[in-house]
Parts: C-alpha cells; sequence; structure tokens
C-alpha cells in the first residue's frame, strides 16, 4: 500500500482509539466514513458506498452524510446496536496551520443517548452494568439513563433474580467485565435488543470504584447514599460512570444521586408474568395498544409517563405508601375542577428531566433552553393549585414545591423568544444584557442605514437612478448597475461580477465598510456563543433542583392520570390490608372493557382466602371468558399495590407479595417459544419462588402434551399449591380439563367454578358469568360450530363424541370403537372398527398366548417375533383385517399408534 496522506494518517490514529466505534470524521460540511466503517453504515444507512482515491490501487471505501443532518442518521446506526464516535474539527480551519486539528467529541452509543429525536419520549433507555463478583457474593447491578439522571443499584442474589430485574430494567446496553460472556447473558439477549459492551476489568475495580463515585459526588464516603457493604452494586455503578464519562466527555453533574434498592422492597413480577398479563405490551396486537398501559397511561408529560411506566414495574408493598398515593388519587377523582386544571397546566409542560440532562451535558440549543423556561414559568402556577390541596401527598406536593422563579427569570431575560433554531445565525440573546454585545448589534444593525445612505449618495455622485447597494452572503457587499448604465460607471469603481443584466461593483469605501460589519457579525456571533455557554452552565448549577422538580411533576402526574382513568371508567377505591382474603364485587378486566361495547362487559365476583376458598379451579368452555377472569383478578390486585383505583364495584385486598401467571404453552404462541419444557420451566420456577402471600394464575397449564400427562401435571400442580408449606396459596387455575374438579372431594380449600352458557337449539349462548361448580363438559364442538366449521363435520364430531363418552374415557388407556362409514361399506350399514385412541392389539395377545413354548424352536420362535413386529410396524393391524379392508389401517390411525 502506498504510504497514507497525512490526513488519512490523522484519521487513522483517531480510528485506532475508538476501534468497536464507527469513526464520524468531519471534513468541510460533512462527516465522512471510511475503510469497513463506510462499508458498515452505507449498508444500514442504504447511502452511496464511493471511494476516495478512485484511481488509485486500492482506493479507499468511503461514504458520508451532511453534518447536519447527522443525527437521524446517527440514531440509526445506534439503534442497530452500532456505537458511533464523533470526530470533528476543534480548531478553526481558517486559522490552522497545515492539516486541522480533530478530535473525538463524544462517542453515542445504545446505553448513551441525549438528543430527544434518538430517544422515546415516554420511555426511559438504560445503561447497566453487572458486577459478577466472588462465588459466593451478590451480584450488583447498577443502572443510569444518562438523558434523565435516574441512576439506581440493586444487589441480587442469583442469576434467575438477575436475570428478573435485567429484564424488569430493560437496558439497551450492558456493560460486563471483559472475559468471556456470562451464561445467563444469551437468554436475555434473545428477548430483548441489548449491546453488550465489555470493559476492562479494572472499570470494575472495588477501591477504583468507590473512588469514583466519592469524586463523583463530592463526597468523603458513600454512607450517604445507602451503599455500605454493598460492594458488587458499587462496582457496577462505578463502571457506568467510568464508561459514562470517557465516552459522553462531559462530567455529567447533573447525576446527583445513585439510589439503592432491594428488590424485596416492591412486589415482584417475573418476565412470564409482564407477558401474560399484558402490562406493557400486547401479545395480540405485538404493541403498546391493548396493554394495560395502553388504558393507564393518560399523563400529559414525559416524566409523567416515564414515571407511571416505573410505577407499574414496581408494585408497592407497604401499606402506608399506597395509602398515600390513593388519598391522593381520590382527591383529585373527587375534585375534578382540580384535576382538570392541574391537567391543564401539565399539558403544556416540557420534558423537564430531558432539557435538563441536555443542558448539563452541554448540548442544549437556544430552542431547549426557552422550552426550559416555558416549563419552569408553569411551576408557580401548579403550585398555587396544590395550595388548596387535602391528601397528604398533594399537600406535600406543594409545600416542598420549588417554583424555580430565579431560574426562569434569568432565561426570560437572556434568550429571545422565540429563539433561531441554531446558535451559528445569531440573535440568540437579548439586547440589554452585555454592553459588548449591544455595540456589535448595533454595528451590524446600522449596517441597513448606512447602506441606504451610500446608495443614495453614489445615485447622486453617477447620476444613475437605478443604483443599487446590496448584499449578499456569497459576494458581501457590492453595487448593481444595469447593463444600460454601465457607461456611466466611475474610475474607482472595481468589477466583481457579472450578471445577465448587470454588472457588480465594488469601491474602497464599501470593501472598507464590509471588513467592519463582517467583523462585527463575526465578533457578535463569538460572543453570543459565549454568553448562552455561560447561561448553560449557570441553568447547569441548577440542574439539582430542576431535576427534583421534575420529580414532582412526574408524580402529580401520575396521579392525576390515574385519578382520570378512575373518574372515566368508573372505578372504585380498593381497600387493602395486611390480611390475606382476596375479595372483588363485580370486577372487571381494565383492557378488555374498553375493547367492548360500552357496558357490555360482564363483571364478576372473585374470593379468594387462606381458610375456606383457596385454590379455585375454573372450568368451562372454550371463548367462556375463564382466562379474563383470571387476569382481571391480577391486574385489579396490581393496580390496587400501584396505588390506583380498579376496575370493580368493590374490593378487598390483602396484600400480596408476588403475582405469578402462567399460561399453557398452546396460548403462547405470539412468543415462538411455545414449547411445553418452556410451560413446565416457568411453572416450576413458581414452585420455586412462592410464598403463602402470593398469588398465582395458571391459565390451561399442562395443554402443551398428550391429555393424560397434561392432566396429571395439571392435577399435581393444583395439589401442591393447596398444601404448599401446609398453609397453601391462593391460586386460580383455569382448565379444560372438567376431570380436574374431582380435585375438592379430597382437598377442603379447592372450590369449583365455572363460566356460565346455556346451550339452546344445539349452540352455545356465552354468558361470561362464573357460577359456583365445575363444568362437565368442554363444548368444543358447539364453539366448532360457532366458529363456522362446516355442519358436516361438526355433525360427524358429535356422533364420535357419542361414541366416545358411551365408550369410557379414562386416564387407562382403553379401546375406543366407534361405527365409520366407508365408501364401499355405504348403504349396507356394515360398521367397520376403526381404533381410534389405539389400534386393538388383541391379536397380538392372541398369538403369544396361543405359542406352545415346550414345543417351538429358537427359530420359530424368532421368526414368529420377527413377523409381529414388521405387522405392528405396518399399523398395528392384525393381518387378517388389513386384507380385508385396507382403511382400517388408515395413515390417520398409524399417527394416533405413532403418537403414543
Ligand atoms: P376462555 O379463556 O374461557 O377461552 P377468554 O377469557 O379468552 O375465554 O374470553 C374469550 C372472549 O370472550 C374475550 O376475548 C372477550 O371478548 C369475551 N369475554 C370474556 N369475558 C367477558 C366478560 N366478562 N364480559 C364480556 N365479554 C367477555
Ligand atoms: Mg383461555
Amino acid at each position: 500500500m502506498t504510504k497514507p496522506t497525512p490526513m488519512m494518517q490523522q484519521y487513522l490514529e483517531i480510528k485506532s482509539q475508538h476501534p468497536d466505534a464507527l469513526l464520524f470524521y468531519r471534513m468541510g460540511d460533512f462527516y465522512e466514513l471510511f475503510l469497513d466503517d463506510a462499508v458498515t453504515a452505507s449498508r444500514i444507512l442504504e447511502i452511496a458506498l464511493t471511494s476516495r482515491d478512485r484511481n488509485a490501487e486500492n482506493p479507499i471505501p468511503m461514504c458520508g452524510v451532511p453534518y447536519h443532518a447527522a443525527e437521524g442518521y446517527i440514531a440509526r446506526l445506534v439503534a442497530s446496536g452500532n456505537k458511533v464516535a464523533i470526530c470533528d474539527q476543534v480548531e478553526d480551519p481558517r486559522k490552522a496551520k497545515g492539516l486541522v486539528r480533530r478530535e473525538v467529541t463524544r462517542v453515542i452509543t445504545p446505553g448513551l443517548i441525549l438528543e430527544n429525536q434518538n430517544l422515546t419520549a415516554k420511555q426511559p433507555n438504560y445503561l447497566a452494568a453487572v458486577s459478577s463478583g466472588r462465588r459466593g457474593t451478590p451480584l450488583g447491578l447498577a443502572y443510569l439513563d444518562v438523558s434523565t439522571a435516574e441512576f439506581r443499584v440493586v444487589e441480587l442474589e442469583t442469576e434467575e433474580a438477575l436475570q428478573e430485574e435485567l429484564f424488569r430494567v430493560s437496558p439497551k446496553e450492558l456493560l460486563l467485565p471483559e472475559g468471556g460472556e456470562p451464561l445467563w447473558v444469551h437468554p436475555l439477549q434473545k428477548r430483548m435488543d441489548l449491546a453488550l459492551t465489555f470493559l476492562n476489568r479494572e472499570d470494575f475495580d472495588t477501591r477504583r470504584a468507590y473512588e469514583c463515585l466519592k469524586e463523583h459526588f463530592q463526597v468523603h464516603s458513600l454512607e450517604g447514599f445507602g451503599v455500605r457493604n454493598r460492594e458488587q452494586g458499587v462496582e457496577a455503578a462505578g463502571a457506568i460512570l467510568t464508561y459514562m464519562k470517557r465516552n459522553l466527555l462531559v462530567p455529567g453533574e447533573h447525576i446527583r444521586a445513585l439510589l439503592p434498592y432491594s428488590r424485596s422492597d416492591f412486589m415482584i413480577l417475573d418476565e412470564a408474568t409482564v407477558r401474560n398479563l399484558e402490562i406493557f405490551h400486547s401479545i395480540s396486537f405485538q404493541g403498546r395498544k391493548g396493554s394495560l398501559l395502553s388504558v393507564l397511561d393518560e399523563t400529559r408529560t414525559a416524566m409523567g409517563g416515564r414515571k407511571l411506566q416505573q410505577w407499574l414495574r414496581y408494585p408497592l408493598l407497604d401499606l402506608q405508601a399506597i395509602h398515600e398515593r390513593q388519598e391522593a388519587v381520590a382527591e383529585l377523582v373527587e375534585r375534578a375542577d382540580l384535576r382538570a386544571e392541574i391537567v391543564g397546566h401539565l399539558e403544556v409542560m416540557n420534558d423537564l428531566e430531558r432539557l435538563n440532562s441536555r443542558n448539563s451535558t452541554g448540548s442544549s440549543s437556544p430552542r431547549d433552553l426557552v422550552a426550559l423556561k416555558k416549563s419552569l414559568q408553569i411551576l408557580p402556577s401548579l403550585q398555587r393549585t396544590l395550595g388548596g390541596c387535602a391528601s397528604p401527598r398533594l399537600a406535600a406536593l406543594g409545600q416542598s414545591w420549588d417554583p424555580l422563579v430565579d431560574v426562569a427569570d434569568h432565561l426570560e431575560s437572556t434568550l429571545t423568544d422565540p429563539p433561531p433554531v441554531t446558535l451559528a445565525s445569531g440573535g440568540v440573546i437579548y439586547l440589554g444584557v452585555n454592553a459588548e454585545l449591544d455595540h456589535y448589534v448595533r454595528l451590524s444593525r446600522d449596517a441597513k442605514g448606512w447602506m441606504a445612505d451610500y446608495e443614495a449618495r453614489e445615485r447622486r455622485e453617477t447620476g444613475i437612478s437605478s443604483l443599487k447597494v446590496r448584499f449578499n452572503k456569497v459576494f458581501g457587499y457590492y453595487i448593481e448597475i444595469s447593463k444600460a448604465n454601465l457607461a456611466a460607471v466611475p474610475e474607482r469603481y472595481f468589477r466583481k461580477q457579472t450578471l445577465v443584466n448587470a454588472e457588480r461593483f465594488i469601491t474602497e469605501e464599501l470593501k472598507t465598510f464590509e471588513t467592519q460589519v463582517l467583523e462585527a457579525d463575526e465578533k457578535r456571533l463569538e460572543l453570543e456563543q459565549q454568553i448562552f455557554a455561560e447561561l448553560r452552565r449557570t441553568i447547569a448549577h441548577e440542574s439539582e433542583r430542576i431535576q427534583a422538580m421534575a420529580g414532582k411533576v412526574a408524580q402529580l402526574d401520575c396521579l392525576a392520570a390515574l385519578a382520570e382513568v378512575a373518574a372515566r371508567y368508573d372505578y372504585c377505591r380498593p381497600h387493602l390490608d395486611a390480611g390475606d382474603a382476596l375479595s372483588i364485587r363485580n370486577g372487571r378486566h381494565p383492557v378488555i372493557e374498553r375493547f367492548l361495547q360500552e357496558g357490555s362487559f360482564v363483571p364478576n365476583d372473585i374470593h379468594l382466602d387462606q381458610e375456606e376458598q383457596q385454590v379455585i379451579i375454573l372450568t368451562g368452555p372454550n371463548m367462556a371468558g375463564k382466562s379474563t377472569i383470571l387476569r382481571q383478578v391480577a391486574l385489579i390486585v396490581l393496580l390496587a399495590q400501584l396505588g390506583s383505583f380498579v376496575p370493580a364495584a368493590e374490593a378487598r385486598i390483602g396484600l400480596v407479595d408476588r403475582i405469578f401467571t402462567r399460561v399453557g404453552a398452546s396460548d403462547d404462541l405470539a412468543r415462538g417459544r411455545s414449547t411445553f419444557m418452556v410451560e413446565m420451566q416457568e411453572t416450576a420456577n413458581i414452585l420455586h419462588q412462592a410464598t403463602p402471600r402470593s398469588l398465582i394464575i395458571l391459565d390451561e397449564i399442562g395443554r402443551g402434551t398428550s391429555t393424560f400427562d397434561g392432566l396429571s401435571i395439571a392435577w399435581a400442580v393444583a395439589e401442591h399449591l393447596h398444601d404448599f408449606k401446609g398453609v397453601g396459596i391462593k391460586t386460580l387455575f383455569a382448565t379444560h380439563y372438567h376431570e380436574l374438579t374431582d380435585m375438592v372431594q379430597t382437598h377442603s380449600r379447592a372450590k369449583n367454578f365455572n363460566v356460565a352458557i346455556k346451550e339452546w337449539r344445539d349452540e352455545i349462548l356465552f354468558f361470561h358469568k362464573l357460577l359456583p361448580g365445575g363444568a362437565s363438559r368442554s363444548y368444543g364442538i358447539q364453539v366448532a360450530q360457532l366458529a363456522g366449521m362446516p355442519q358436516e363435520v361438526t355433525q360427524r364430531a358429535k356422533e364420535i363424541l357419542s361414541h366416545l363418552e358411551n365408550g369410557q374415557v379414562s386416564p387407562a388407556p382403553a379401546v375406543v370403537s366407534v361405527p365409520r362409514r366407508t365408501k364401499s361399506a355405504r348403504g349396507t350399514a356394515a360398521a367397520v372398527q376403526l381404533s381410534l385412541f389405539k389400534p386393538s392389539l388383541e391379536w397380538v395377545r392372541e398369538r403369544i398366548v396361543g405359542l406352545d413354548l415346550d414345543h417351538v424352536t429358537p427359530m420359530a420362535a424368532w421368526q414368529t417375533l420377527h413377523a409381529l413386529k414388521e405387522q405392528l410396524r405396518d399399523g398395528g393391524s392384525p393381518p387378517a383385517a388389513k386384507a380385508a379392508d385396507p382403511e382400517a389401517s388408515s395413515p390417520a390411525v398409524g399417527e394416533q399408534a405413532r403418537k403414543r
């Protein structure tokens, strides 16, 4: 290869410092990518791949994006899991001697995003780190959303707990010490978009982590943060801060706290439960639509939206805290005018958290700061509104409210409103803020007057009345004279440019003026930038106050949203206590009722306790509403424990520590991992982790295997939960195995319920009403009929069913025979024996019993055995029957035989 040019040398050197990032190298108005980076980026961005030095022997692949549109391109690269290093010119190209100095000014990774364009407003964007520690120590997990400054740490005892917590947090990027991917990572990566970054082990070093955190928070000890003795947690947090500083190249002053918590502080919802209850994401719509969140999210601000999701992710276990939220919601439900006033203010509030973070990291634009100002200006009115509140939480919010008037005033008096889009165009700072700036502004403003004077003077002197003095960005100042008047142009005019109908000139005087004005403009821009940077810093000093207020606004927004939902959909305030009963009167499913016509959802009562009615076996035909009732109970408990009202007429709920829901494999097809194994793993997981305070929802467990296996497993699981640790666990178990209803005969706290239906002229009507007692059959055929199955098929199914029922299906393998009409037999009414469950092996028995072992030679015995084996392999029919009627061993029967 030929020696690289100096520029390429610079490129390669910078690139070598960021081998794992795509390097955006600034050249003029473009960011250019070279070599492998160019190939990768052009593929993802679908932009043309060209080359530098096209004629060289080894042309260098290259592609580029205009710098002013770079954000969008960067967003796409980062969204596809890449890192992008921005390499800018760090000196003025006009003043540079030789090659312009360039440096990486920021590395954007999936977990370190600040631009709104690359973030979802109501979604956090976490960077997480895990310190796996030594054997026998807990695992440390820390996570940071740099765009909101939320920074938390938790320690977990097991890898399962770690996986669950990571799933709950759903970070975009995970930092791990180098040295191989831990086993628990891969399953997580399959389920979410998670970029992995391996760091030097030193970045996780305990001592270094402590020092890094202490220095960042400017404290002598971390005691105040409550992370003493949380070594692994501190290591993870330290790694995060180190990584953030290294890549964002900012101190991150807005990150003012590290909040530790324990998993046991909150209700635990494991992954399967979050998914099955469709809290954030609906399975059928594959998105937010149809989720609990979509019904609940009446928040008006982005930070409120994020907070609500956090409330949903971490339902409370503390009665006092739940009660406080409830009281506030109740007050806002009752006082519609108060709510409307609050909502009205929130409606115009911008994302305080992210505006604040962007400002603190030095990337706020003039428009950002004006948006911040406008939002801060709403704070005093909200405080006045809160002044009249009675509930402790709202009153406390009002009392601790910081209206931030000083900060808003400072912004108001400094920034023009509306400001220009970019700082570069000038006009961002008001007159009167800085005397020097005012001077330059006046100079360039006076230019207009001067030009008018000059124009008049020159017209007089030359006698050309159409003479014009003008300015444009490319050519600067000029005098324009039409072709017709060219003869009158004086000597002192110098030609600058020729147009079709005119010529443009410059004079000494105009040149001097131009230099002055351009200098003034430049000075002015420079000063504006200085003043703006100072303004950023001043506001950054207040970032802790702004952030605290953002948190309060978010809380208020959540409470108002819950009240809005409660009022609009007629929810009731649940009663929570430390008891162990659960009673819901006229409960509804919050999401399904929204999809039905107003008032057509059928409410249901449910009662569970630890003494009388602990395990409910719910039977009923398909489509009756079993799954709906199950989930509505779980959702009502969840809502209650996050402080919300619930869709019911009345609810009394003893605190629940965990909710588990499991759905039979075939109900879970959308996940694409509908294996029986997963179903069993998830169920096993409950049996290991549940406590007597848990609530368990099992929907069609045991469906993913054969009937008798499935029934046996379902039965054993139900028994186990009934007898769990001698006290049992509250369980709702929906099943289409109506045989399970027999369990109540031997298990006193198990009760049967079914969902009412009515058969009417061979069809069924669904009432969706829960009634005591078990269903005696499945009604599958009626459902098939409703579904539009051809009548011949359902008619035939009824025939088969009635034969099956007469033939007594029992868990012991039985031979069931039903008549079957065949083409040849039609009209003769001769029924052919058709084994439905298992081919009859009676003939095998006869052959073996008939063998006279005393007189058979080994060879003859072998031959008999061989013949039997061949016949069995052919479908298991006796040779005679096979000859008489080939259809007797139709493929369907063979299938059945093999499945068993
Ligand atoms: P199952 O689990 O018994 O097969 P689902 O709970 O899935 O039945 O309910 C089937 C459908 O019936 C639901 O999608 C819903 O449209 C309707 N449904 C269920 N419960 C009710 C109810 N209480 N009121 C009105 N419609 C209901
Ligand atoms: Mg169901």
